[in-house]
């Protein structure tokens, strides 16, 4: 019994340290196996959502993955992930990459890394029609949001006296604010746009203009996947200067296309 149970353990043991030595290098693994396993959303217009017609998940995130992957030579599979699962996903191996409207900060950068930054929004709110002018009438009120986002932690910044309620995703969240269960929404503003532009009761919310943060994306790799996160950054810097990334933009938030916003950002190397 006790042979087993060593045995057991030693075999868990290699198990363990065969998925650490993969997780080293992701890029040759994942040209080895043939495929780029991404974290993405699935319910977030126009990140990562499920097409209607195609019933596949499309948007910008993907698009850009696509990319990375069609440069390495391999197919991608999608993996739904949500604001709070997204990263454990990504440690304990079962994707490669994030590509899920990530914003980079400096705690998430103590635990993965991030590649050169691929959008740049910022936080809101959406709320009924006229109810809310500034910040003030948010005070003390119930505040709709994602479990394990920086929009969670930002607007318990701001209005320190408000309750926030924290779903498992944002159309969730969407949801308890047209039932009345909550003031308002809030997240990134390329997000709320997307809700916004989907919702078939549109005309009795809006976006205010108050902005309580800046958001950055990147996408997520393991800590210390330097080969892999070069590759990536390489890639999305080539993207830049080809005109791909412009293009993938203009697909999803161009003039014309429902989730019109302005490109305010380029795709640079961090400093
Ligand atoms: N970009 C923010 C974050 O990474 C909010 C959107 C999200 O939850 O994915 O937390």
């Amino acid at each position: 019994m006790k042979k087993l149970l060593t045995m057991l353990m030693m075999a868990a043991l290699v198990t363990v340290t065969v998925k650490a030595a993969v997780a080293a290098d992701t890029l040759a693994e994942v040209k080895k196996k043939g495929v780029l396993v991404v974290g993405c959303k699935d319910s977030l217009p126009p990140f990562g959502y499920v097409d209607e017609k195609s019933r596949q998940i499309v948007g910008y995130d993907i698009d850009f993955v696509n990319a990375i992957a069609k440069k390495m030579g391999v197919k991608v599979e999608l993996k739904p992930v949500t604001s709070a699962s997204r990263m454990p996903q990504l440690q304990e191996g079962h994707i490669d990459i994030i590509a899920a409207t990530m914003t980079k900060n400096a705690d998430r950068a103590k635990v993965i890394d991030f590649s050169h930054t691929y959008f740049f929004t910022g936080q809101k709110f959406i709320t009924k029609k006229g109810t809310v002018k500034s910040l003030k009438d948010l005070e003390g009120k119930r505040i709709g949001t994602a479990k394990g986002s920086t929009s969670e932690q930002n607007v318990k910044k701001a209005l320190p006296t408000s309750t926030v309620l924290s779903y498992d995703d944002y159309p969730q969240a969407f949801l308890a604010l047209q039932q009345g269960k909550v003031a308002a929404v809030t997240t990134d503003e390329a997000i709320l746009a997307g809700i916004l532009a989907k919702a078939p009761n549109k005309s009795q919310f809006e976006i205010p203009a108050l902005q309580i943060s800046d958001e950055p994306y990147g996408l997520g790799m393991r800590k210390g996947d330097t080969n892999f996160v070069n590759f990536v950054n390489k890639t999305i810097l080539e993207m830049e200067k080809s005109g791909e990334a412009a293009k993938i933009f203009n697909k999803w938030f161009g003039p014309g296309t429902q989730f019109h916003l302005q490109r305010n950002f380029k795709i640079a190397a961090d400093k």
